[in-house]
């Protein structure tokens, strides 16, 4: 940290988790485009939210509208979406909240770093569906325009996605419905005794 900058106390994390009956979290789904990311984290939004609790999502298509508007789909520039929402996750999960990421986050070193950054408070869950899957969902119309060379640095396609080699959870999606997706999220935190 340059020696300039003196950051100020916050009121502590515990005030704040106490005023809202909650543990800060942060979820960070990861995988292909149309793997399920951002559908199953808006399912678990509704039933955590229907439950009292409060959560925010961070979802990479809606931050690259603002935030991280400014960035591109090279590697530095995936980094960079990464560490910023990392660090946004931090200051929301410092403050209490349950945070629900989904990004593609598509190799180990950008993951790696969103863990350093979020340290106990990071939970990687993969959401696995394959190419082919993916393929033919395209719900973004995507895959059909990258096969036609429309898209630059695709994931799966011209740029690869690593798998988590050992994420906190898996979801299936080929083989799990939303519902049950959501539930095996909402299982697990109560297992960590993050949300009852
Ligand atoms: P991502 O956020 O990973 O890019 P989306 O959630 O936007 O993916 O899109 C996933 C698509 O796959 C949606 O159209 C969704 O309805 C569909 N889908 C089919 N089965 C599942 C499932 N089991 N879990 C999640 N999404 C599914």
């Amino acid at each position: 940290m340059p020696s300039d900058i003196h950051p100020h106390a916050t009121l502590p994390r515990h005030f704040k988790e106490v005023l809202l009956g909650q543990k800060g979290c942060v979820l960070w789904f990861c995988g292909l485009s149309g793997s399920g990311k951002s559908t199953i984290a808006s399912a678990l939004e509704q039933v955590l939210h229907d439950k009292g609790r409060f959560c925010i999502r961070l979802d990479g298509d809606n931050l690259r509208t603002g935030l991280n508007g400014n960035l591109g789909f090279t590697d530095d520039d995936r980094l960079e979406n990464v560490r910023r929402t990392a660090e946004l996750a931090k200051i929301l999960a410092a403050n209490g909240v349950i945070v629900l990421c989904s990004l593609i986050s598509p190799r180990g070193a950008f993951r790696d770093l969103a863990r350093g950054i979020l340290d106990e408070d990071f939970t990687e869950i993969y959401v696995k569906a394959d190419y082919a899957t993916c393929e033919a969902r395209d719900p973004k119309g995507l895959y059909a325009k990258a096969k036609d060379g429309k898209v630059k640095h695709f994931t799966g396609r011209d740029s690869s996605f690593e798998e988590p080699q050992e994420p906190d959870l898996v979801l299936d999606t080929e083989k799990l419905s939303v519902e049950d997706a959501a539930f095996e999220v909402l299982e697990y935190l109560r297992g960590k005794g993050i949300a009852l």
